[in-house]
């Protein structure tokens, strides 16, 4: 498998793939240049930093906007104006904003926040289902890839620093999450685990920033499947899509390299796409309450 550039974005931080199988669409962002992307194209140019987003289904996106000094809000963008309606506030008393965040099988939007300084662990985990907000655990420092087994009753979670994959029982009927427990633990050697999806084996999918890869493993042995290069130092972020939902796209980011890491990896920032030989589940939708 080899990672194919299809746009040389020179992304800061590109983050927050999602297929929109309907329209055969990838979003994405670039979450400190503060906007969207369609495909190759800008869509959206925001004056808040936006963490992630989801498919909404009146057509427009619903997305997790922080204004970068403690304020988060979920907010209903209509892309093509640019137009916003905040739907619900997430105050925290430390200056933090939204990092990672996806839909759940029964479309509640979850999605983490981070301290601005990426050092202090005052973000946490938030569960959004279009009318409250549900804190399901603080102590976090770097919120970042979730993801569902196929059967939806385990949820995966990463808090970058601890280098580890996360296990939760989750009750999908109640969007609570039990038993923490770990499922992989990732070498200093191979990168910083960031963004995450998984397959429709109940193989995951990691994004390795610092590692110029991304990775597949096996949450049931915490075992290394596969390394995928990518000619990107600070990978961050991997979805799957297109028609056969075979192909692997992949973020990346540019944000506080060195000039000799740059004139290594000149395509850091660029946007991904990898032919697999496996199908991965979908981008799921918000569905408000
Ligand atoms: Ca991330």
């Amino acid at each position: 498998m080899k990672a194919e550039l299809l746009l040389d974005a020179k992304a800061t931080l590109g983050e927050g793939p999602v297929w929109d199988a309907k329209s055969q669409t990838l979003y994405w962002i670039d979450i400190l240049k503060k906007r969207i992307y369609a495909g190759t194209e800008v869509i959206a140019q925001l004056d808040k930093f936006i963490g992630c987003l989801a498919l909404h289904p009146n057509g427009t996106l619903l997305t997790a906007l922080s204004d970068g000094e403690g304020l988060s809000s979920f907010v209903d963008l209509q892309p093509d104006s640019s137009q916003q309606s905040v739907l619900a506030a997430v105050n925290e008393s430390a200056n933090t904003r939204f990092n990672d965040g996806k839909c759940d099988p029964a479309g509640r939007f979850l999605a983490g926040t981070m301290a601005m300084n990426e050092s202090d662990p005052t973000g946490a985990l938030y569960s959004f289902n279009g009318k409250q907000v549900t804190k399901l655990f603080g102590g976090v420092t770097i919120s970042n890839g979730l993801t569902w087994s196929p059967d939806h009753k385990t949820f995966y979670y990463i808090d970058t620093p601890t280098r580890k994959v996360q296990a939760f029982d989750y009750d999908l009927a109640t969007g609570q999450i039990a038993n923490p427990r770990t499922a992989i633990r990732i070498a200093d050697t191979l990168g910083w685990p960031d963004g995450m999806t998984s397959d429709t084996d109940g193989k995951l999918w990691i994004a390795l920033w610092g590692g110029a890869q991304v990775t597949k493993w096996n949450p049931q042995t915490g075992k290394l499947l596969e390394q995928i290069p990518v000619p990107a130092l600070q990978t961050s972020s991997c979805i799957f899509g297109g028609k056969d939902m075979n192909e692997l796209y992949v973020t990346s980011a540019r944000k506080g390299m060195s000039e000799v890491d740059l004139k290594k990896y000149p395509l850091s920032g660029g946007l991904f796409k990898v032919e697999t030989k496996v199908t991965g589940m979908p981008s799921l939708e918000f569905i408000p309450r």
